[in-house]
């Protein structure tokens, strides 16, 4: 089969004669969408992805093959979530599914043809769609946000910033858009803030930032003088969300005035609850027109490579790869 590999940092090789997965359960992929984290993968390697292999996990497709018994037959459409925490400890019941200690997981990466399931995850992992759309390849990433958004302390008269107006950043503007909530996103590349303005999003430079006007910041940018900054930035008694990760090491020295004189908060979030995926699916599809925009670009599979450096150089928000 068709397959993108990973096969060193900053090398992707495309190749035709990949083997399909051994697994009971199949599906097709229709699109995949490239992730932070892939990108991250791709230029500085990553512990849990150890080339050569093949990443990829915010997919879509048709089911090619099932056993009797969990439910679909061959041709239903279904989006998969990457991983879900076992339900019953402690974490799993705070809703910190990406911290259980016990989780189950896909197997195979989705910048390929086909991606096989352990049939134990489909009951919980896998979900039916109505139709093959790439919006469908957000769910994922917006069960990220929404897990962020929670951690948030949003009032009716909040004002919520975001910072860093990359595929994330604007995830988070559009769900808060969509729930009604009053935001500002701050970007500097000015392609990006064009981008953003046409989608109806209000945006602005960094330094257009008023001071203490924001009860809610999203720190979407993996830039530790950005919590610094903006813990200072926050208004009082707000709050700010470490989104984007930074290295071991890598800790911003925020001002321990404005976390106790100012009751700010400091939190953050990492992953997805399969709660927040079941979340985002529906609100995925109840808006799809509105979280589609992010999608600004739609690649074959064999120019997967582009879409690494593309997003490097920040000319794209959302890529879906098509194998
Ligand atoms: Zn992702
Ligand atoms: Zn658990």
């Amino acid at each position: 089969m068709k397959a993108l590999v990973y096969t060193d940092l900053q090398k992707m090789e495309y190749k035709t004669d990949y083997p399909v997965p051994n697994e009971e359960f199949l599906v097709r992929v229709m699109g995949c969408g490239v992730c932070g984290t892939d990108l991250k993968t791709y230029l500085k390697g990553h512990a849990y992805f150890q080339p050569p292999c093949v990443l990829g996990h915010e997919f879509y497709g048709e089911v090619i093959k099932t056993p009797e018994g969990l439910g679909y037959k061959e041709g239903d459409l279904v989006v998969v979530a990457p991983y879900y925490g076992c339900g019953e400890c402690a974490l799993c019941e705070k809703e910190a599914g990406s911290l259980c200690q016990n989780q189950s997981y896909v197997d195979y990466g989705a910048f390929a043809e086909v991606v096989g399931i352990n049939p134990s995850f489909v009951k919980k992992g896998v979900f039916p769609i109505e139709t093959a759309d790439d919006v469908y390849t957000l769910v994922e990433p917006l069960a990220c946000v929404i897990n962020g958004v929670k951690h948030l302390n949003i009032y009716p008269k909040s004002k919520v910033l975001i910072v860093g107006g990359g595929p994330m950043g604007v995830l988070f503007a559009l769900l808060l858009k969509a729930k009604g909530v009053e935001l500002m996103v701050c970007e500097p590349a000015e392609s990006r803030r064009e981008l953003i303005a046409s989608m109806g999003i209000p945006c602005c430079l960094p330094s257009e930032v008023e001071d203490r006007k924001y009860d809610n910041v999203v720190v979407a940018v993996n830039r530790k003088e950005l919590v610094e900054q903006y813990v200072e930035k926050a208004a009082d008694a707000g709050t700010v969300l470490l989104f984007g990760g930074l290295k071991r090491g890598e800790d911003p020295a925020v001002s321990s005035h404005a976390i106790h004189y100012r009751q700010v908060s400091l939190t953050g979030s990492y992953g997805l609850d399969i709660a927040h995926f079941r979340e985002a699916l529906a609100m995925v599809e109840a808006n799809k027109d509105s979280f589609r925009q992010l999608i600004t670009h739609r690649l074959p599979l064999e120019e997967g490579e582009k879409a690494f450096e593309m997003l490097q150089k920040a000319e794209a928000l959302k890529i879906v790869l098509v194998p």
